[in-house]
C-alpha cells in the first residue's frame, strides 16, 4: 500500500501546486505554477507541462489524480469556476487531465474540503467527530467532516460559507453577492481595507499588512480587526447551525501568527457566547500548512486505512 503513488493538484487563486503523494501521504516533486493567466488553456498548458515533468520522476505507476480546487466546483461534469481565476469558467479540468495523461481515475474536491480531509486524517483534526476545516487565503472556503467522514453535499460544494452574506447592505463581493464573508476577510480584501483606511504600504500582500500591524500601524491593525471579525461571524453562523465542535483553520492568512490569531480567537469566543452549546468549541491552526491541500486532494484517489 505504501508505495502507491497519486498525483495531487491544489488549485488556488494565486498558485496551483502539483506533486506526487505516496501511500504514507508524503509529498515529493512539488511544482507550483502561478494562477494568473489571460487565457484558460494557457493556464492548463502550464499545469500540463508541470505534470509531465513530475510524472517523469515517478518511480511507480500513478493510481489516479486527485484535484482540490478553489470553488465553485462541479464534480459531476468535472468542471471548475474558481471565483479568483476568472479565465476558468466551467473549465473542464478533469477531462483535460484524463485526455492528456490517459489516467481514468481523476477526482475533484473543493480545496477547503481537501484541507479538511487531510487535517482530519493526519493533522489537527484527528479524532474529531464533527469538524469544519477552513482555508483563509486569496479566497475563503470550508470543508466538512460529519461523523468522522468527509461530507461532500449534493453538488460537492458543502461549507461554501466564504460566500455566505453577513451584511445584505454591505460590500460587493467578487462573486456578485453583497456582504460575503470573503469580501471582508480574505487576504486581498484586508489589504484593500488597510489601504482604504490610510495604510501607506504599496504591497498587495497580506504578509506586509500583518508585518505593519505587528509594528503597530493602526490602519493595518484595524483592517485585521475587521477582517477577523467578519470571519468569526461567518464561522459561528455556520458551526452554530450545524452544531460542530471543532474548527481547523489553514491557508496563507492563517499563518500570519498572533497578530491575526489573537483578534480572530477573541471574536470567535465573543460570537459563540450567544450560542450556549458552543461553549466548548475548539479552534485549531492547521498542522499541515503548505502541503495540506495536496495531501487532501490526493486522498480522493489514495485509499489509506484509517
Ligand atoms: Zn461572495
Amino acid at each position: 500500500m505504501s508505495n502507491r503513488l497519486a498525483l495531487g493538484v491544489d488549485v488556488g487563486g494565486t498558485k496551483i501546486a502539483i506533486a506526487l503523494v505516496d501511500g504514507k501521504l508524503g509529498v515529493t516533486e512539488r511544482i507550483d505554477v502561478p494562477s494568473f493567466a489571460t487565457d484558460g488553456f494557457e493556464l492548463w498548458g502550464r499545469i500540463a507541462d508541470a505534470t509531465t515533468e513530475i510524472l517523469s520522476k515517478a518511480d511507480s505507476e500513478i493510481v489516479g489524480i486527485g484535484i482540490g480546487s478553489a470553488g465553485p466546483i462541479y464534480p459531476t461534469p468535472g468542471t471548475v469556476s474558481p471565483v479568483n481565476i476568472p479565465v476558468w469558467r466551467d473549465f473542464p479540468l478533469v477531462k483535460c487531465f484524463r485526455d492528456v495523461f490517459q489516467i481514468d481515475r481523476v477526482t475533484l474536491h473543493g480545496d477547503a474540503m481537501a484541507l479538511a480531509h487531510a487535517e482530519h486524517r493526519i493533522g489537527a483534526g484527528i479524532g474529531s467527530r464533527n469538524m469544519l476545516g477552513v482555508v483563509v487565503s486569496t479566497g475563503i472556503g470550508g470543508g466538512l467532516i460529519l461523523d468522522h467522514e468527509l461530507f461532500e453535499g449534493e453538488s460537492g460544494n458543502t461549507s461554501y460559507f466564504g460566500h455566505s452574506s453577513i451584511d445584505f447592505q454591505g460590500k460587493n463581493c467578487a462573486c456578485g453577492r453583497t456582504g460575503c464573508v470573503e469580501a471582508y476577510a480574505s487576504g486581498p480584501n484586508m489589504v484593500a481595507l488597510a489601504k482604504e483606511l490610510g495604510w501607506q504600504g504599496t504591497s498587495d500582500s497580506f504578509i506586509d499588512v500583518a508585518a505593519a500591524a505587528r509594528s503597530g500601524d493602526v490602519f493595518a491593525l484595524q483592517a485585521i480587526e475587521t477582517g477577523s471579525k467578519a470571519l468569526a461571524v461567518g464561522l459561528v453562523n455556520f458551526v452554530g447551525s450545524l452544531d460542530i465542535g471543532h474548527i481547523v483553520i489553514g491557508g496563507g492568512v492563517a499563518q500570519a501568527g498572533d497578530v491575526y490569531w489573537a483578534p480572530l480567537l477573541k471574536h470567535i469566543r465573543a460570537e459563540s457566547e450567544y450560542y450556549g452549546f458552543l461553549r466548548d468549541l475548539k479552534v485549531s491552526p492547521a498542522k499541515l500548512t503548505t502541503d495540506a491541500g495536496l495531501i487532501g486532494a490526493a486522498l480522493g484517489v489514495l485509499e489509506i486505512p484509517k
